[in-house]
């Protein structure tokens, strides 16, 4: 019997990354593949690529030198080894990728990978090939599902996908070229795939999409759901003790966001809200189609609908043009918001964007100033969110054992890890936790409760 072949797959970037690998894996293992954690060994070889930043999109280059040297050794010992290039650097660059790296075997839009394995066979039989077009049809209902075996392995935590690519066209971003135009998944097909990683032990999901909240799939009384009717739904799936979604657009928080904020105690009250700057001239060249104050008022309704919620968000320094006076702007609207964390990214010019083609361009020295201070900023508002939780008893999601023999680590509802020591039943129940110390970025605490060994994890909410 010749042994399986084996995938190895390498992802950058973003959660939608994470998620597209892994239903990668499900299509090569539905066509008799095992994964392998090495390059070094596997048949075939996928680059799950990001082209956010440039930094991002050199790391692929520089990755494809070491992959040529791996496929000239299997070569040699008589091994064929297949290299793909997916993702969002697929998308941009296409068949610039093959000029630049000939060790590429097949090159994959983000939209198309549900075509991997007949694009693997093309490249066997001919040499190349690419694909990079916007399907018409849905890739979802093209992947096969992921094996109960599988599901297991990955954890208690499942991202699922339920919208893709972004209409926003922020003047800096890539995404609504590499990803395409909004499109959402209908509500039936996410509460199948919600039960199904619930009834092989997941506990909590996070809904992904590029811009999430402007998810508006078909429910199945054919009407068009927002996200908070679709989450409001998710959250009566049994097995299902949390729900995160990420990335939100603050010009997208509608009334049923917030009012799920309200209702949903699965819903956990940390919101990544991205606003990028705090300055209104940056935010209209930036395209963010909202203002400063706007952003303080979305921010102000889910405070009032949920008095405990806290926010995370990103931002860009030195965005073309951006005064000493607008990046103090940037400082003060943290300084009000005050975050749980956040993050932040030097200005990355992309090709064919509108903001590549602006002249006033802000100096190195000025942008890795910048990113200091508000990075200061930044730390010092996620120590202070982290110390406050010392002597306090909070709920922790448990996910699995910790480097340290003994103990079990899980994480806060606002995704701090937090470790007790503890048996290992306690893995994908939510149990209170006192709270004793912070190491790091790590609580450390005792179960409150003493854990009842063996008893069924507490699925009683939204049954
Ligand atoms: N859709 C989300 C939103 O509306 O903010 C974010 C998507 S993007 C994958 C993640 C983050 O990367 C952005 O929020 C932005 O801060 C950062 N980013 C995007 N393009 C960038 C660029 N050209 N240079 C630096 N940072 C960038
Ligand atoms: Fe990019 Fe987000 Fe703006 Fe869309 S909303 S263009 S994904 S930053």
């Amino acid at each position: 019997m010749t042994p399986p072949r084996k995938l190895h797959i390498k992802s950058y970037g973003c959660q939608m990354n994470v998620y597209d690998a892994q239903r990668m894996v499900d299509t090569f293992c539905a066509e008799g593949f095992v994964e392998t954690a090495s390059a070094d060994d596997a048949d075939l070889v996928i680059l799950n690529t990001c082209h956010i930043r440039e930094k991002a999109s050199e790391k692929v280059y520089s990755e494809l030198g070491r992959l040529r040297v791996l496929k000239d050794d299997a070569a040699r010992n008589g091994r064929d080894m297949k290299i793909a290039v997916a993702g969002c650097v697929a998308q941009a660059e296409g068949a610039e990728i093959i000029r630049r790296a000939p060790v590429v075997d097949v090159v994959v839009g983000p939209q198309s990978y549900h075509h991997l394995p007949q694009l693997l066979a093309r490249a066997q039989k001919d040499g190349r090939a690419l694909e990079t077009e916007f399907p018409v049809e849905d890739k979802f209902g093209f992947l096969p599902q992921p094996k109960p075996d599988a599901i297991r392995a990955r954890g208690i935590s499942a991202f699922v996908t339920v919208q893709e690519g972004c209409d926003k066209f922020c003047t800096f971003c890539v995404v609504p070229y590499t990803r395409g135009a909004e499109v959402s998944r209908p509500v039936a097909k996410i509460i199948d795939d919600v039960s199904r990683l619930a009834d092989n032990g997941v506990r909590e999901i996070t809904l992904i999409g590029q811009n999430v909240n402007a998810y508006h799939g078909q429910g199945p009384d054919g009407l068009t759901w927002p996200l908070g009717r679709l989450l409001e739904r998710l959250a009566k799936i049994p097995g299902v003790l949390r729900l995160r979604y990420s990335t939100s657009h603050p010009r997208d928080v509608d009334d049923s966001l917030i009012e799920a904020h309200r209702d949903l105690p699965q819903l956990m009250p940390f919101v990544h809200l991205p606003v990028q700057s705090g300055s209104d001239r940056i935010l209209a060249a930036m395209n963010r189609k909202h203002t400063a104050d706007d952003y303080r008022a979305v921010i102000d309704r889910f405070r009032a609908a949920r008095q405990d919620i806290a926010f995370s968000s990103d931002f860009i320094v030195g965005f073309p043009g951006e005064t000493g006076e607008e990046f103090a702007a940037t400082l003060a609207l943290v300084m009000q918001i005050g975050y749980a964390a956040a993050y932040s990214f030097k200005y990355s010019p992309r090709p064919g964007t509108p903001a590549a083609e602006m002249r006033e361009t802000v100096s190195a020295a000025e942008m890795d100033e910048r990113l200091v201070r508000l990075q200061e900023l930044i730390d010092h508002q996620q120590a202070a969110f982290n110390k406050a939780v010392i002597g306090k008893t909070v709920d922790v999601l448990f996910e699995r054992p910790a480097r340290n023999p003994g103990q079990i680590v899980g994480r806060t509802a606002y995704l701090q890890p937090a470790h007790v020591m503890a048996p290992a039943d306690i893995i994908g129940k939510v149990l209170p936790v006192r709270i004793e110390s912070l190491e790091r970025y790590s609580l450390l605490g005792q179960l409150a409760m003493p854990p009842a060994s063996s008893t069924p994890a507490p699925m009683t909410i939204g049954a």
